[in-house]
């Protein structure tokens, strides 16, 4: 199969910068990242993928190999078996994307490769679960601890988890307690051996004759619990936290599965997010705009005085430091960016009407200059 173009794996143009690149992997990664995707080979090759062209497009030096040279290019960097994952240098930037505790990337990733790490689990290992959480923007500004209630199967209370009425197993009598039984089968080449799962014990190696009668020999009861959950600031819609040991208990007192913590984020009717910047609009009045104000402006923490200066355009923006959300993994905070609007009023009093009228005559001797809108300039602020 043909190699892709970098570029088109990651969806960016030629000349797209370090941040557009990085937010184009970031994209990627959370959609195919294994952990999102158990046992699925496509978004296993996509993940890959997407990795590989954002190990070289983020690198200045293999970024202007490539562009020279093509995939050939990479061939001093990667070897001539082309990209594997000992060529990723960004463990950290995923870390910044999935944050500490986000995901077991690192063990499937390089702990043996995808799948080897998840295919050795015990058979009668606990399933995953999932839930989905909402957070406020202001809980996800500084982090936050919640309670959450979910469903799980926990050990039976009747029989202790072991799935027997008087405590008694068996070893089982098809595989003599090994779990394992061999395959003897004729091929080409001679005898081929192959080992499987005893299908009497399920690879358990005991065998219950005495079902407990509460759980039916399966060692665990449905039951809900509350768990507390740390969340790190700065947390985005789509990411989720995994609470290891914290999901079902295995049949027969297994190993208990995961649970992944799916991050929501609720809309706030005030605030916009973006990044880690927030953004408010406020309006200001014609007399406000013009002769300047002290202005009492909300924020995330609380309200904040801030001042506006005489002569204020419409749409001008204030930057207020820090009062953003606390970056995940990092010790910079965004900002709150004020946009002042100016409200024309529509309801007059027979007071304003003469003072507008008045003012209106004053206007006619100021210039006032048709021309382009200061849309290019808003942009250059937010870049
Ligand atoms: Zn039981
Ligand atoms: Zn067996």
């Amino acid at each position: 199969m043909a190699k892709r173009d970098y570029y088109e794996v990651l969806g960016v143009e030629k000349n797209a910068d370090e941040a557009t690149i990085k937010k184009a992997y970031r994209k990627l990664a959370m959609q195919f990242h294994p952990d999102k995707n158990p046992d699925n080979k496509e978004a296993e090759e996509k993940f890959k993928e997407a990795s590989e062209a954002y190990e070289v497009l983020s690198d200045k030096d293999k970024r202007q190999l490539y562009d020279q040279y093509g995939h050939a290019g990479l061939e001093s960097q990667f070897g001539s078996g082309g990209f594997s994952w000992e060529n990723f240098t960004h463990r950290s930037d995923l870390n910044d994307i999935f944050g500490d505790g986000f995901g077991s990337i690192f063990e499937t990733l390089f702990g043996g490769g995808f799948g080897g790490g998840r295919g050795q689990r015990s058979s009668n290992r606990g399933e995953d679960l999932q839930i989905e959480l909402s957070l406020t923007l202001k809980e996800i500004a500084g982090g936050t601890e919640k309670t959450i209630k979910i469903g799980t199967k926990e050990a039976c209370d009747k029989c202790g988890g072991s799935g027997s009425a008087d405590g008694n197993t068996e070893t089982c009598s098809q595989c003599r307690g090994t779990g394992q039984v061999r395959q003897v089968r004729q091929s080409l080449f001679g005898q081929m051996q192959t080992i499987a799962e005893c299908p009497s014990c399920r690879g358990e190696g005991k065998i219950i004759k005495n079902k407990c009668p509460k759980c039916y020999g399966e060692g665990r009861m449905g039951k809900v619990k509350e768990i507390s959950v740390k969340i790190p600031a700065g947390v985005e819609e789509g990411q989720y936290i995994r609470l290891r040991g914290q999901g079902n208990v295995g049949p027969r007192s297994g190993a208990r599965g995961d649970i992944l913590v799916l991050i929501h984020e609720k809309q706030d009717d005030t605030f916009e997010r973006d990044g880690n910047n927030i953004v408010l609009e406020y309006p200001v009045s014609v007399s406000q705009a013009v002769l300047g104000d002290e202005i009492i402006v909300p924020t995330l923490s609380g309200s904040v005085k801030m001042k506006i200066p005489a002569g204020t355009q419409s749409g001008r923006l204030f930057r207020l430091k820090g009062q953003g959300i606390q970056g995940l993994n990092s010790y910079s905070k965004g900002d709150q960016i004020v946009r002042c609007i100016l409200v024309t009023p529509t309801k007059l009093t027979k007071e304003e009407t003469e003072l507008y009228t008045k003012l209106k005559e004053h206007d006619k001797k100021r210039e006032m200059k048709p021309g382009k809108s200061f849309l290019s300039k808003l942009r250059e602020y937010f870049s």
